[in-house]
């Protein structure tokens, strides 16, 4: 049966790929500087024949890895980026691997490895069956920071591609058609005049009250922005002392909104409030910008076709080990925690408060309103049909970018959400070689969706390459 080799593939291979992310795992290295991490998911589709291209997109930890040939071409995104600060060793409490360390609280370490072995898998099918068309699997990096693939899609690494799909580790197995918030992070650093604050403070221009009185302003524009739209931000720097005027002073604002255009038109806004507070305290503003992404356009037919093999593939199956181990982590939560997290299950009526892991695959539901989170997915599926699900990896009521994710994205539950995530995607893959109509309907979902909209990239022109907002520090 078709997949049968690919599947096949995939079990015989369990061993290498759960190793392959353990390593991911244990290097946790952050976005921008996962050098190490993308040489080794190179390496191994190098050794299996695929082309690849490293360092594409003026970002050195980015690559291509192309197999086959001819149409259709079809897309895995993967992903390697840990976070700051969240290391974690795999145990139900907290307990750092290293102090202060990162650590892969989002499960990329699972997310890129999935995607590298249903890329292998795949090629082994095609290649005995004969099958015809190319695979690409695309090493995004700096999917937490940058947006890698905003910068990818820029460099036309995404051009010719017919559908593209991709998965990330959650609590749940399921494809959801929802949305996501489109994104821009910017920094605007106010330049003024140093005078001794009580001796002379007539020759002082604050470059803090600048940043403050940005930030009025800014909480007076959230009254008349769209509902679902998301400003936050954070001081990087307020001055040195009390006593000295500040010549430097820095925010940085993250913008969202439900639509990439209402996003760029908030960001705008907030720019000429920046001016506004800088012509007020009579000091200079440089606008800084760090990254950016679109909102997700799901796809029907894609999503339809992803449900139908994690149902064929079926939910990951734990331990009783491993329960217990669930159990304990949860019982470490805060109180809440957990109910807040299955809210919007509990909503459709379905409750899944009795169990730690989920053992099952939710409805696919069909509802393209937005998260309010941001993904760089975004950009790749303004550009062709695009669909994404998850598979169960942690403990249901984790929460996102935590130490408990870490925990179980270098654990035996992690590493079965990955195999079946593997699976789902090596078999979707494979419809959309083998099934043409699967590949013209999701095109018609896609261009319906798109209207007249056209595709904008959310980077400035003039910004060549990403900026690491964290450079200097580190981690
Ligand atoms: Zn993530």
């Amino acid at each position: 049966m078709a997949g049968d080799i690919a599947l096949e593939w995939i079990d015989r291979n369990a061993r290498d790929l759960v190793e392959m992310s353990d390593e991911i795992w244990r290097l946790a290295e952050i976005g921008l500087r996962e050098f190490k991490s993308a040489a080794l998911q190179a390496t191994a589709l190098e050794k299996a024949g695929f082309t690849i291209e490293m360092g594409v997109a003026a970002m050195p930890s980015a690559f291509v890895a192309t197999w086959g040939k001819g149409s259709p071409v079809i897309a895995l995104l993967g992903e390697y980026d840990s976070l700051p600060r969240t290391s974690q060793k795999p145990v139900p409490y907290r307990d750092p691997l290293v102090e202060g360390g990162a650590g892969h609280a989002c499960g990329h370490n699972l997310l890129g490895v999935a995607a590298v072995g249903a890329a292998l898998a795949l090629k082994e099918e095609m290649e005995s069956q004969g099958i015809q068309g190319t695979i690409k699997y695309m090493g995004c990096p700096a999917e937490e920071t940058a947006s890698g693939k905003v910068y990818m899609v820029r460099a036309g690494c995404l051009d010719g591609v017919d559908a593209a799909l991709t998965w990330h580790s959650s609590s749940l197995n399921a494809v959801s058609m929802l949305s996501s918030l489109a994104n821009r992070s910017v920094r605007f650093r106010f330049h003024g005049r140093t005078a001794h604050a009580a001796g002379n403070p007539e020759m002082g221009r604050s470059a803090l009250d600048a940043v403050e009185l940005m930030n009025i302003g800014v909480n007076y524009l959230r009254e008349h922005v769209p509902s679902q739209a998301r400003i936050h931000y954070v001081i990087t720097d307020g001055g040195g002392e009390p006593n000295v005027v500040p010549d430097l002073a820095e925010s940085w604002y993250y913008i969202r909104a439900p639509k990439a255009p209402q996003a760029k038109e908030i960001y705008e806004r907030i720019v000429r409030i920046a001016k506004g507070a800088a012509m007020m305290t009579d000091t200079e503003v440089e606008v800084r910008f760090f990254g950016g992404c679109s909102n997700v356009i799901a796809n029907l037919p894609l999503s339809e076709a992803l449900h139908r093999n994690l149902l064929k593939v079926g939910p990951p199956k734990f331990t009783e080990e491993e329960k217990a181990f669930a159990k304990e982590m949860a019982s470490h939560f805060p109180p809440g925690q957990k109910e807040g997290s299955l809210t919007m299950l509990a909503e459709r009526g379905i409750d899944l408060s009795p169990y730690d892991l989920h053992e099952s695959v939710l409805p696919l539901f069909k509802d393209r309103t937005a998260m309010p989170g941001s993904t760089d997915v975004g950009d790749v599926s303004w550009i062709c049909p695009t669909s994404q699900f998850t598979t169960a990896c942690n403990v249901i009521g984790s929460a996102g970018h935590s130490r408990q994710v870490t925990a179980t994205s270098g654990m035996s539950i992690g590493h079965r959400g990955m195999i079946q995530a593997a699976k789902v995607l090596a078999l979707t893959a494979l419809d959309a070689l083998l099934d043409p109509e699967l590949v013209e309907k999701a095109k018609a979902d896609f261009q319906q969706s798109l209207g007249k909209t056209t595709y904008e990239s959310p980077v400035p022109p003039e910004i060549v390459e990403p900026v690491d907002p964290f450079q200097g520090k580190s981690h």
